[in-house]
């Protein structure tokens, strides 16, 4: 018998500033990358995918980056910088969950 399973883990990527969309104040959010992979007897093999999120400090907001910003993360993870943005980010992305 094969077991088997998923396991994500969790890396902080930084700290960002911006206007919550739940709370509405100033506040300060982390962003997130969840990676995912296939497991085998217990053993991660198989990467499945990343996830880029966005949490708000102080309501627990989470937010899914889609689009430019998810593709922001991705320089942030790569890079440790933040590229300027072009737009405010509560509208680049989906209400994900809480
Ligand atoms: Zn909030």
């Amino acid at each position: 018998m094969l077991i088997w399973g998923f396991r994500w883990k969790t890396l902080s990527l930084g700290q960002i500033a911006y206007i919550c969309s739940q709370c509405s104040r100033s506040t300060v959010h982390t962003a997130i990358v969840e990676r995912g992979r296939l497991t085998i007897f217990f053993i991660p093999l198989i990467p499945i995918g990343s996830r880029y999120r966005i949490v708000c400090n102080l309501c627990g907001l989470r937010l899914r980056a889609a689009g430019d910003l998810e593709e922001q993360l991705r320089g942030l993870e790569r890079t440790g910088q933040l590229e300027p943005r072009t737009g405010p980010i509560a509208d680049k992305t989906g209400v994900w969950g809480r």
